[in-house]
């Protein structure tokens, strides 16, 4: 590599999920793509409780393959601190994610993408459209028309762009850390809101195999480690760990503004998570895929400007995911105090919501109203929100 600058039509800074799905947009249509991955392997390390919806792989017609899938999920449980739950029937999948990403940046690959691993992008000149990339100690600089940021949650292309300020995009992240433990056993999906040990977040326990568990921790809380022992105790599980991650997840919504002169931000870079399950693979490819769709658009028909990107704005605000009950949840929810929540769960029993109709919520609102359930009663108003929060998130948010 020397000092010469390379072109192309499209740079994508990222190999995840909304990397590789833009990607593989854009390269589809016959755009020539440079996606740039700072690890020396795509998908590895794995930071991720490797949770995924059916749904997630339905809406983007991606057959769900044995080699990235490490078991077939069947129940979701929402589980409270006294024990009680809501079990959810949707399908899922735990996913081998190093593998899952590795797919989708073969799909990117097999349509023309070009990848380079090993390679950081250090720095954006968003006037001249140039990034500069360091890989085995040499730097050189590519010029494209359109930089797409799917950097997860360092997010550097959306402040190198001026979307976000490094302080702010602090404040939007909410920390994780997870171990994979063996002789675990776990059905499915386990969720636990117990507010006291995870404020801010939630546990959870994600069958990963057979006696294997993701168990993991989201809290805003800044001792998580010991947090998720203590977790541990309480669930007296007895498991070998086989593997520790960490990482941070964006979980304040997506930023004010997600695109800028030739510059458009997909997947956690631009805070697309889910607020309520802090999922953000099944965000990460919707927003890639209309990113890498917007993008294709722009430079089909010559404008690139910031003017014209806006509409990628304007498109996934029409999502599912930009709900503005999703958000509006997360903070009830965190709000609440454990009283609310012991209580919530006496309310709620040990209950399947997979098909709860009209009358079924509508019970349970008015249930509240018997005298040991007072103290629920100032959140009644917010019920609804919640309840449409939570019907979005079991489809679209993990
Ligand atoms: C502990 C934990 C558990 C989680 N569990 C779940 C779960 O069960 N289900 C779920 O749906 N979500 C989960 N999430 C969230 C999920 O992992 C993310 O939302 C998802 O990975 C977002 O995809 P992405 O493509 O936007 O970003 P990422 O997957 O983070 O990909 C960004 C990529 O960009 C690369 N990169 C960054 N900066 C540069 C640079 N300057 N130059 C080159 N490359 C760069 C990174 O190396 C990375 O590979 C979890 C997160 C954590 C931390």
């Amino acid at each position: 590599m020397n000092n010469e600058v390379l072109n192309y039509d499209v740079v994508v800074v990222g190999a995840g999920p909304a990397g590789s799905t833009a990607a593989y947009e854009c390269a589809k249509s016959g755009l020539k793509v440079l996606m740039f991955e700072e690890d020396p392997v795509v998908g590895i390390p794995v930071q991720c409780g490797e949770g995924l919806s059916c749904f997630a792989l339905q809406h983007l017609n991606i057959k769900p393959e044995k080699e990235f899938i490490a078991a077939n999920i069947k129940t979701l449980k929402v589980i409270f601190a006294n024990g009680n739950w809501m079990l959810v029937h949707d399908g899922g999948y735990e996913l081998d994610r190093d593998k899952f990403d590795q797919f989708l940046v073969k799909r990117a690959v097999d349509v023309g993408c070009e990848l380079m691993t090993s390679a950081k992008v250090v720095d954006f000149d968003l006037e001249e459209k140039i990034v500069k990339v360091i890989k085995n100690k040499k730097t050189f600089f590519v010029k494209t028309k359109i930089v797409i940021g799917a950097d997860g949650s360092k997010s550097n292309v959306a402040q190198w762009s001026g979307l976000v300020a490094k302080e702010k995009w602090r404040e939007c992240l909410i920390r994780a850390y997870e171990l994979k433990m063996e002789g675990v056993d776990v059905e499915g999906f386990d969720m636990y809101f117990n507010f006291d040990i995870a404020p801010g977040g939630y546990l959870w326990i994600f069958k990963k195999g057979e006696s294997i568990a993701n168990v993991g921790i989201a809290t805003t809380a800044t001792d998580s480690v010991k947090r998720l022992e203590r977790f541990i105790e309480l669930k007296k599980i007895n498991g070998t760990v086989l593997h520790k991650t960490a990482g941070a997840i964006p979980y304040k919504g997506p930023l004010e503004k997600t695109y800028a002169d030739g510059v458009l931000i997909a997947g956690d870079a631009g805070g697309y998570t889910n607020p309520v399950f802090l999922g953000g693979i099944s965000t990460a490819m919707q927003t890639g895929k209309l990113s890498g769709e917007i993008a294709s658009e722009a430079i089909r028909i010559g404008d690139t400007s910031s003017k014209f990107l806006s509409k990628y704005e304007k498109c996934w605000k029409n999502l599912p995911l930009a709900d503005k009950s999703l958000l509006k949840a997360a903070e009830i929810m965190h709000a609440f105090s454990p009283e609310r929540w012991e209580k919530m769960g006496e309310l709620v029993g040990k209950t399947d919501v997979t098909n709860i109709t009209a009358a079924g919520k509508l019970k349970i609102i008015l249930k509240t109203l018997l005298p040991k359930y007072w103290v629920l009663i100032p959140v009644i108003p917010y019920m609804p929100t919640v309840m449409k929060a939570f019907s979005i998130t079991r489809k679209w948010g993990w």
